[in-house]
This record gives C-alpha cells, structure tokens and sequence, in this order.
C-alpha cells in the first residue's frame, strides 16, 4: 500500500504542488512585507546598540572620570584610555579612542559605565571614507554626544525602570 501511495506521489508530482501552492497563497493573500529602506525604516529599539558616543552633564562637563572600567570590560579590547589629573583636580582622559573595526557593538562598555558617560547611539547609518577614520576619538565621541544628547536622555529614560 505504501509503495503504491508512493508512486502516485511520484507520479503525479503532489509534493511539488502542494509547495507550489504555498508559494502561490503567499504571493497572492498575504501582505507584502518588503521594507523601502532607506525611504521606509523599522522601528527601533531603545536599548539599539549603534555608534557610540560621550556624554556630557547638563553644565557642560565631561561625564567620564577616567575610571578605565569600559576599558577593562571590553572583550574586543578596542578602547584605548590614557589619562590625567586635570587643572581642576579632576581625574580625565587625555586620549580615548574607540576602533570601530575592533568593536563588536556588545554594550559593555555602556553597562560598565558607573557615569553613563560612553553610550551607545541609535546610529547606524555611518561609513568610512579614509583609512584611520575607524578610530572614534574622544573628540568625535563627544561631537556625536553633544549632537544627539536628546535622543540618548530619551532612550536612558525610557528604559530606566528595567536596568
Ligand atoms: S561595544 Fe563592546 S566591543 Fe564595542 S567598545 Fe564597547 S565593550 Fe568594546
Ligand atoms: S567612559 Fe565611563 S567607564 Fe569608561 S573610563 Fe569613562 S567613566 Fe569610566
């Protein structure tokens, strides 16, 4: 019985229809869930880990105290610190550098942070054009901070209450 189940099968080529039926009630009944990146975007989430940047507090002042824990913590080991007593007495760094190429976006670094000082962004529409544009300095880290300080405090708060 089994045999002769199986050469009608064979014979009449079901599977391949019944396959083919499910490729035609897709096409056909279900909606279309292409998105038109980049006119179209998904939705992102608060905690999405992208571009870093550096924090500053309200009046000003760098947020990182040079304390190295991002540092210490981060498995690709792609940030570099050195660091310094600053005028005012002040721990700070005089380098930080960041090597996107080295990065793998864990968040690490962001958890590790007792200042939330090195954040990651929701930007992740960026690219290199030169060679060493990889390395993300302190400069360019707090350029990115400063632009988007908005977005950063609106996603620290809305996911404040689960951390
Ligand atoms: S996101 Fe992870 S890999 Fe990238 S710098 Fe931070 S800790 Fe290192
Ligand atoms: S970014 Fe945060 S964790 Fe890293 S050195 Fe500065 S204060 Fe410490």
């Amino acid at each position: 019985m089994n045999m002769t189940r199986s050469f009608f099968k064979t014979f009449f080529l079901t599977e391949l229809i019944q396959g083919l039926a499910v490729t035609l009630r897709q096409f056909l009944f279900r909606p279309n869930i292409t998105v038109q990146y980049p006119e179209e975007k998904t939705p992102q989430s608060p905690r999405y880990r992208g571009l870093h940047a550096q924090r500053r507090y309200p009046n000003g002042q760098e947020r990182c105290i040079a304390c190295k824990l991002c540092e210490a913590v981060c498995p690709a080991l792609a940030i570099t610190i050195e660091s310094d007593v600053g005028p005012d007495g002040t721990r700070r760094t005089t380098r930080y550098d960041i090597d996107l190429f080295k990065c793998i976006y864990c968040g690490f670094c962001e958890e590790a942070c007792p200042v939330d000082a090195i954040v990651e962004t929701r930007i992740h529409e960026y690219h290199f054009e030169n060679a060493g544009e990889n390395i993300m300095t302190k400069d360019k880290l707090l350029a990115i901070g400063e632009r988007y300080e908005a977005m950063i405090a609106a996603d620290k708060a809305a996911d404040a209450r689960y951390r």
